[in-house]
Protein backbone atom coordinates (compact mmCIF):
# COMPACT_ATOMS: atom_id res chain seq x y z
CA UNK A 1 0.00 0.00 0.00
CA UNK A 2 1.19 3.15 -0.78
CA UNK A 3 0.92 6.53 1.45
CA UNK A 4 0.29 10.37 -0.22
CA UNK A 5 1.74 13.41 1.21
CA UNK A 6 2.65 17.42 0.43
CA UNK A 7 4.29 19.69 2.27
CA UNK A 8 8.07 21.03 3.09
CA UNK A 9 10.99 20.99 5.69
CA UNK A 10 10.90 22.78 8.65
CA UNK A 11 14.33 24.38 7.98
CA UNK A 12 13.86 26.71 5.85
CA UNK A 13 17.34 27.54 5.00
CA UNK A 14 17.35 23.79 3.37
CA UNK A 15 13.65 24.36 2.00
CA UNK A 16 14.91 27.53 0.10
CA UNK A 17 17.71 25.75 -1.39
CA UNK A 18 16.39 22.26 -2.70
CA UNK A 19 14.95 21.80 -5.31
CA UNK A 20 11.16 22.03 -4.15
CA UNK A 21 9.94 21.38 -0.54
CA UNK A 22 13.53 20.15 1.13
CA UNK A 23 12.12 16.69 1.86
CA UNK A 24 14.62 14.83 0.16
CA UNK A 25 17.48 16.39 2.09
CA UNK A 26 16.10 16.36 5.20
CA UNK A 27 15.38 12.92 5.31
CA UNK A 28 19.20 12.51 4.87
CA UNK A 29 19.72 14.75 7.79
CA UNK A 30 16.99 13.20 9.59
CA UNK A 31 18.12 9.62 9.01
CA UNK A 32 21.82 10.53 9.38
CA UNK A 33 21.87 12.84 12.60
CA UNK A 34 19.54 10.25 14.17
CA UNK A 35 21.93 7.10 13.85
CA UNK A 36 19.54 5.27 11.96
CA UNK A 37 22.04 5.19 8.78
CA UNK A 38 25.93 5.89 8.80
CA UNK A 39 25.96 6.81 5.33
CA UNK A 40 24.34 8.76 2.37
CA UNK A 41 25.38 10.34 -0.76
CA UNK A 42 25.63 13.77 -2.45
CA UNK A 43 26.66 15.36 -5.95
CA UNK A 44 29.58 17.91 -5.81
CA UNK A 45 30.11 20.10 -9.10
CA UNK A 46 33.68 19.04 -10.34
CA UNK A 47 34.67 22.35 -11.91
CA UNK A 48 37.73 20.73 -14.09
CA UNK A 49 34.90 18.33 -15.97
CA UNK A 50 32.35 20.72 -16.16
CA UNK A 51 29.61 17.97 -14.30
CA UNK A 52 28.37 16.79 -11.16
CA UNK A 53 29.85 13.44 -9.25
CA UNK A 54 28.32 11.67 -6.61
CA UNK A 55 30.02 11.42 -3.49
CA UNK A 56 29.55 9.37 -0.32
CA UNK A 57 29.19 11.01 3.03
CA UNK A 58 29.20 10.30 7.02
CA UNK A 59 27.55 13.26 8.16
CA UNK A 60 24.90 16.19 6.77
CA UNK A 61 28.00 19.15 6.86
CA UNK A 62 29.33 17.13 4.37
CA UNK A 63 25.89 17.11 2.35
CA UNK A 64 25.61 19.65 -0.58
CA UNK A 65 22.25 20.90 -0.83
CA UNK A 66 21.92 21.68 -4.63
CA UNK A 67 18.83 20.04 -5.83
CA UNK A 68 17.99 18.26 -8.65
CA UNK A 69 20.53 16.97 -11.30
CA UNK A 70 19.24 17.35 -14.79
CA UNK A 71 22.60 15.43 -15.66
CA UNK A 72 22.71 11.49 -16.29
CA UNK A 73 24.70 9.91 -13.34
CA UNK A 74 25.30 6.78 -12.86
CA UNK A 75 24.11 5.76 -9.60
CA UNK A 76 24.13 1.94 -10.01
CA UNK A 77 28.18 2.17 -10.76
CA UNK A 78 28.67 4.56 -7.31
CA UNK A 79 26.89 1.97 -5.35
CA UNK A 80 29.14 -1.11 -6.65
CA UNK A 81 32.49 0.70 -6.05
CA UNK A 82 31.79 1.77 -2.88
CA UNK A 83 30.00 -1.16 -1.31
CA UNK A 84 32.96 -1.25 1.39
CA UNK A 85 32.78 2.28 2.28
CA UNK A 86 29.33 2.46 3.56
CA UNK A 87 28.84 2.19 7.52
CA UNK A 88 25.66 1.26 9.12
CA UNK A 89 23.57 1.09 6.03
CA UNK A 90 22.87 3.91 3.50
CA UNK A 91 20.22 6.54 2.22
CA UNK A 92 20.66 6.50 -1.56
CA UNK A 93 19.07 9.24 -3.56
CA UNK A 94 18.65 8.06 -7.43
CA UNK A 95 16.01 7.85 -10.37
CA UNK A 96 12.92 5.47 -10.28
CA UNK A 97 14.85 3.17 -13.04
CA UNK A 98 17.59 2.86 -10.72
CA UNK A 99 15.65 1.31 -7.39
CA UNK A 100 15.50 -1.76 -8.15
CA UNK A 101 19.35 -2.71 -8.90
CA UNK A 102 20.49 -0.63 -6.33
CA UNK A 103 18.04 -1.75 -3.77
CA UNK A 104 19.24 -5.92 -4.40
CA UNK A 105 22.72 -5.35 -4.78
CA UNK A 106 22.76 -3.48 -1.56
CA UNK A 107 20.35 -6.61 0.16
CA UNK A 108 22.89 -8.89 -1.67
CA UNK A 109 25.32 -7.37 0.36
CA UNK A 110 23.65 -7.09 3.55
CA UNK A 111 23.73 -3.22 3.29
CA UNK A 112 20.91 -1.78 5.22
CA UNK A 113 19.27 0.93 2.67
CA UNK A 114 16.58 3.60 2.54
CA UNK A 115 15.91 4.83 -1.04
CA UNK A 116 14.61 8.03 -2.12
CA UNK A 117 13.82 8.52 -5.85
CA UNK A 118 12.77 11.15 -7.93
CA UNK A 119 9.87 11.20 -10.24
CA UNK A 120 11.34 11.51 -13.35
CA UNK A 121 10.28 13.25 -16.84
CA UNK A 122 13.20 12.36 -18.44
CA UNK A 123 17.50 12.38 -17.83
CA UNK A 124 19.68 14.47 -19.80
CA UNK A 125 23.11 13.25 -21.17
CA UNK A 126 26.24 16.12 -19.75
CA UNK A 127 26.46 16.56 -23.31
CA UNK A 128 22.91 18.21 -23.35
CA UNK A 129 24.06 20.72 -20.34
CA UNK A 130 27.36 21.70 -22.77
CA UNK A 131 25.23 22.14 -25.57
CA UNK A 132 22.64 24.51 -23.73
CA UNK A 133 25.96 26.52 -23.11
CA UNK A 134 26.94 26.47 -26.41
CA UNK A 135 23.01 28.02 -27.66
CA UNK A 136 23.90 30.46 -24.48
CA UNK A 137 27.11 31.33 -25.69
CA UNK A 138 28.75 30.61 -22.98
CA UNK A 139 32.45 28.58 -22.70
CA UNK A 140 32.34 25.52 -20.70
CA UNK A 141 35.67 26.26 -19.80
CA UNK A 142 34.39 29.59 -18.09
CA UNK A 143 31.88 27.86 -15.90
CA UNK A 144 32.49 27.76 -12.03
CA UNK A 145 29.13 26.02 -11.04
CA UNK A 146 25.70 25.41 -12.58
CA UNK A 147 22.75 24.71 -10.44
CA UNK A 148 19.55 23.45 -12.22
CA UNK A 149 17.21 24.10 -9.64
CA UNK A 150 17.22 25.60 -6.08
CA UNK A 151 17.10 28.94 -4.33
CA UNK A 152 13.22 29.15 -4.69
CA UNK A 153 10.18 27.30 -6.32
CA UNK A 154 10.72 26.48 -8.89
CA UNK A 155 13.20 29.02 -9.86
CA UNK A 156 15.51 27.28 -12.39
CA UNK A 157 19.26 27.55 -13.61
CA UNK A 158 21.93 28.94 -12.10
CA UNK A 159 25.54 29.54 -13.60
CA UNK A 160 28.35 30.81 -11.82
CA UNK A 161 30.96 31.85 -14.32
CA UNK A 162 34.81 31.77 -13.21
CA UNK A 163 34.58 35.76 -13.92
CA UNK A 164 32.01 36.26 -10.95
CA UNK A 165 28.72 36.45 -13.41
CA UNK A 166 25.87 34.90 -12.44
CA UNK A 167 23.67 33.64 -15.51
CA UNK A 168 20.21 32.87 -14.44
CA UNK A 169 17.08 31.27 -16.50
CA UNK A 170 14.17 30.32 -14.82
CA UNK A 171 12.35 26.59 -14.84
CA UNK A 172 11.99 24.63 -17.95
CA UNK A 173 12.83 28.21 -20.38
CA UNK A 174 14.20 28.56 -23.95
CA UNK A 175 17.15 27.71 -25.06
CA UNK A 176 17.09 24.20 -22.66
CA UNK A 177 13.36 23.30 -23.83
CA UNK A 178 14.51 23.69 -27.38
CA UNK A 179 18.12 21.41 -26.15
CA UNK A 180 15.83 19.00 -24.10
CA UNK A 181 12.90 18.67 -26.78
CA UNK A 182 14.85 18.17 -29.70
CA UNK A 183 14.96 14.56 -27.55
CA UNK A 184 18.94 14.16 -29.28
CA UNK A 185 20.78 14.29 -26.00
CA UNK A 186 18.23 12.11 -23.95
CA UNK A 187 20.15 8.92 -22.74
CA UNK A 188 18.62 5.90 -24.28
CA UNK A 189 16.93 4.38 -21.50
CA UNK A 190 14.92 7.68 -20.90
CA UNK A 191 13.06 7.32 -24.83
CA UNK A 192 11.52 3.88 -24.02
CA UNK A 193 10.61 4.42 -20.07
CA UNK A 194 7.58 3.32 -18.35
CA UNK A 195 8.50 4.41 -14.71
CA UNK A 196 5.94 6.93 -13.48
CA UNK A 197 7.18 6.50 -9.72
CA UNK A 198 9.10 3.45 -8.65
CA UNK A 199 7.19 1.70 -5.78
CA UNK A 200 10.08 -0.19 -4.27
CA UNK A 201 11.77 2.79 -3.20
CA UNK A 202 10.96 4.06 0.24
CA UNK A 203 9.98 7.66 -0.43
CA UNK A 204 9.40 9.25 -3.66
CA UNK A 205 9.31 13.05 -4.50
CA UNK A 206 7.88 15.40 -7.12
CA UNK A 207 7.06 19.19 -7.55
CA UNK A 208 3.32 20.23 -7.11
CA UNK A 209 2.46 20.95 -10.66
CA UNK A 210 -1.00 22.17 -9.10
CA UNK A 211 -2.79 25.58 -10.04
CA UNK A 212 -2.76 26.80 -6.51
CA UNK A 213 1.10 25.66 -5.84
CA UNK A 214 2.11 27.20 -9.35
CA UNK A 215 0.14 30.57 -8.56
CA UNK A 216 1.25 31.00 -4.43
CA UNK A 217 4.58 29.35 -3.65
CA UNK A 218 7.42 30.72 -4.29
CA UNK A 219 9.70 28.46 -1.65
CA UNK A 220 8.61 25.02 -2.55
CA UNK A 221 6.36 21.85 -1.52
CA UNK A 222 7.24 18.37 -2.65
CA UNK A 223 4.49 15.69 -3.50
CA UNK A 224 5.23 12.48 -1.41
CA UNK A 225 4.69 9.01 -2.31
CA UNK A 226 5.83 6.13 0.49
CA UNK A 227 5.70 2.68 0.86
CA UNK A 228 4.94 1.74 5.06
CA UNK A 229 8.96 2.04 5.48
CA UNK A 230 9.06 5.63 4.08
CA UNK A 231 5.77 6.58 5.83
CA UNK A 232 7.00 5.41 9.17
CA UNK A 233 10.20 7.78 9.02
CA UNK A 234 7.67 10.67 8.03
CA UNK A 235 5.56 10.03 10.82
CA UNK A 236 8.65 10.61 13.10
CA UNK A 237 9.42 13.48 11.20
CA UNK A 238 6.17 14.86 11.75
CA UNK A 239 5.86 14.03 15.31
CA UNK A 240 9.37 15.63 16.15
CA UNK A 241 8.83 18.47 13.64
CA UNK A 242 11.32 18.12 11.19
CA UNK A 243 8.78 18.50 8.29
CA UNK A 244 5.13 19.70 8.06
CA UNK A 245 3.20 17.64 6.06
CA UNK A 246 -0.43 16.62 5.12
CA UNK A 247 -1.75 13.01 4.16
CA UNK A 248 -3.52 13.33 0.64
CA UNK A 249 -5.26 11.17 -1.73
CA UNK A 250 -3.28 9.64 -4.93
CA UNK A 251 -5.16 11.95 -6.50
CA UNK A 252 -3.39 14.56 -5.74
CA UNK A 253 -0.29 13.25 -7.14
CA UNK A 254 -1.64 12.09 -10.21
CA UNK A 255 -2.70 15.91 -11.05
CA UNK A 256 0.24 17.20 -10.31
CA UNK A 257 1.89 14.92 -12.87
CA UNK A 258 -0.60 14.34 -15.29
CA UNK A 259 1.50 15.73 -18.14
CA UNK A 260 4.58 12.70 -17.30
CA UNK A 261 2.41 10.01 -16.15
CA UNK A 262 0.25 10.56 -19.55
CA UNK A 263 3.73 10.46 -22.07
CA UNK A 264 5.02 7.01 -19.73
CA UNK A 265 2.04 5.04 -20.58
CA UNK A 266 1.71 6.00 -23.89
CA UNK A 267 5.66 5.04 -24.59
CA UNK A 268 5.28 1.38 -25.50
CA UNK A 269 2.75 3.17 -28.38
CA UNK A 270 5.71 4.88 -29.85
CA UNK A 271 8.36 2.59 -29.81
CA UNK A 272 9.23 2.90 -33.69
CA UNK A 273 9.45 7.07 -33.16
CA UNK A 274 11.80 6.41 -30.45
CA UNK A 275 13.75 4.20 -32.26
CA UNK A 276 14.02 6.78 -34.97
CA UNK A 277 14.84 9.53 -32.68
CA UNK A 278 17.46 7.05 -30.99
CA UNK A 279 19.22 6.86 -34.45
CA UNK A 280 19.17 10.57 -34.60
CA UNK A 281 20.67 11.13 -31.14
CA UNK A 282 23.35 8.24 -31.14
CA UNK A 283 27.10 9.29 -30.51
CA UNK A 284 28.99 10.28 -33.65
CA UNK A 285 25.47 10.40 -35.62
CA UNK A 286 26.03 12.85 -39.03
CA UNK A 287 22.45 13.83 -38.63
CA UNK A 288 22.93 15.26 -35.05
CA UNK A 289 26.18 17.08 -35.93
CA UNK A 290 24.24 18.72 -39.00
CA UNK A 291 21.00 19.61 -36.92
CA UNK A 292 22.75 20.72 -34.48
CA UNK A 293 25.27 23.26 -35.80
CA UNK A 294 22.14 25.98 -35.76
CA UNK A 295 19.58 27.12 -33.98
CA UNK A 296 17.34 27.23 -37.79
CA UNK A 297 18.31 23.92 -38.20
CA UNK A 298 17.38 22.62 -34.67
CA UNK A 299 13.86 24.40 -34.89
CA UNK A 300 13.84 22.46 -38.28
CA UNK A 301 14.29 19.10 -36.26
CA UNK A 302 11.72 19.97 -34.24
CA UNK A 303 9.34 20.01 -36.61
CA UNK A 304 10.23 16.95 -37.82
CA UNK A 305 10.02 15.48 -35.02
CA UNK A 306 6.48 16.66 -34.68
CA UNK A 307 5.35 15.44 -38.25
CA UNK A 308 7.02 11.94 -37.28
CA UNK A 309 5.32 11.63 -33.99
CA UNK A 310 1.94 11.97 -35.91
CA UNK A 311 2.74 9.02 -38.46
CA UNK A 312 5.00 6.72 -37.05
C1 LIG B 1 16.17 14.36 -14.05
C2 LIG B 1 15.06 14.71 -13.14
C3 LIG B 1 13.77 14.83 -13.66
C4 LIG B 1 12.71 15.14 -12.82
N1 LIG B 1 11.46 15.23 -13.36
C5 LIG B 1 10.42 15.55 -12.56
C6 LIG B 1 9.11 15.64 -13.10
O1 LIG B 1 8.87 15.44 -14.28
N2 LIG B 1 8.08 15.96 -12.26
C7 LIG B 1 8.31 16.19 -10.94
O2 LIG B 1 7.35 16.50 -10.24
N3 LIG B 1 9.54 16.09 -10.39
C8 LIG B 1 10.59 15.78 -11.17
N4 LIG B 1 11.84 15.66 -10.62
C9 LIG B 1 11.97 15.72 -9.15
C10 LIG B 1 11.99 17.13 -8.60
O3 LIG B 1 12.81 17.95 -9.40
C11 LIG B 1 12.54 17.16 -7.18
O4 LIG B 1 13.71 16.41 -7.12
C12 LIG B 1 11.61 16.60 -6.16
O5 LIG B 1 10.45 17.40 -6.15
C13 LIG B 1 12.23 16.56 -4.75
O6 LIG B 1 12.37 17.81 -4.23
P1 LIG B 1 12.83 18.03 -2.72
O7 LIG B 1 13.08 19.50 -2.54
O8 LIG B 1 11.91 17.35 -1.78
O9 LIG B 1 14.20 17.24 -2.67
P2 LIG B 1 15.66 17.75 -2.30
O10 LIG B 1 15.69 18.17 -0.88
O11 LIG B 1 16.12 18.68 -3.35
O12 LIG B 1 16.40 16.34 -2.37
C14 LIG B 1 16.59 15.67 -3.58
C15 LIG B 1 17.75 14.73 -3.40
O13 LIG B 1 17.98 14.07 -4.63
C16 LIG B 1 19.35 14.17 -4.98
N5 LIG B 1 19.46 14.21 -6.45
C17 LIG B 1 19.24 15.26 -7.28
N6 LIG B 1 19.45 14.90 -8.55
C18 LIG B 1 19.82 13.61 -8.53
C19 LIG B 1 20.18 12.67 -9.53
N7 LIG B 1 20.23 13.02 -10.82
N8 LIG B 1 20.47 11.40 -9.16
C20 LIG B 1 20.41 11.04 -7.85
N9 LIG B 1 20.09 11.89 -6.85
C21 LIG B 1 19.80 13.15 -7.19
C22 LIG B 1 19.84 15.44 -4.32
O14 LIG B 1 21.23 15.40 -4.12
C23 LIG B 1 19.04 15.42 -3.03
O15 LIG B 1 19.69 14.68 -2.05
C24 LIG B 1 12.94 15.36 -11.43
C25 LIG B 1 14.25 15.26 -10.91
C26 LIG B 1 15.30 14.93 -11.74
C27 LIG B 1 16.70 14.82 -11.17
S1 LIG C 1 13.05 8.78 -17.64
FE1 LIG C 1 13.01 6.71 -16.80
S2 LIG C 1 14.87 5.79 -17.58
FE2 LIG C 1 15.14 7.99 -17.73
S3 LIG C 1 16.17 8.58 -15.82
FE3 LIG C 1 13.95 8.86 -15.56
S4 LIG C 1 13.28 6.93 -14.62
FE4 LIG C 1 15.27 6.57 -15.53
Amino acid sequence: MMFYYIGYSSNEKIRYNASSGGIGTTIIKYLLESGRYGSSMTFVFNERECMYEPKLIYNFSEYNNCGSIYQEIDNVQFIKEHLKDIRNGIVVTCMPCQVNVIRNILNKNNIKNFIISLCCSGQTTIQGTWFYYKLLDVKKTDVKLIQYRGKGWPSGIQITMKNGDVITKDNYTYPWTLMHKSLLYRPKRCLYCTFKTNPNSDVSLADPWLKEYIENDKIGNSVIICNSEGQNVLRNMIKTGWVILKEVEEDVYVKSQVGTIEIKAQSNRYKSFNKIVEKMGADGSMYKKIVTSSVFLLKLHLKLLKKLHKIV
